[in-house]
């Protein structure tokens, strides 16, 4: 599955490092960082990411 976060939107709140920190993280600088393309057995964690994404910035292909 294709991960993708829209970062006009984001406001690096870290909802999604909390709720699927195997996808999620932020680099030395604070940006947010993600993998973009996830193993199905991770779809769960990251649709709670999604849905705990105050911005809805998530985008899951
Ligand atoms: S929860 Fe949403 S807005 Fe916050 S850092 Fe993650 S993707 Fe960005």
């Amino acid at each position: 599955m294709k991960v993708d976060v829209d970062m006009s939107i984001c406001l690096l709140h870290g909802q999604c490092v909390i709720a699927a920190p195997a996808v999620f993280s932020f680099d030395d600088a604070g940006g947010l960082v993600w993998v973009a393309e996830v193993d199905e057995g991770l779809r769960g964690d990251v649709e709670a990411a999604a849905d705990a994404c105050p911005e809805q910035a998530i985008l899951i292909g």
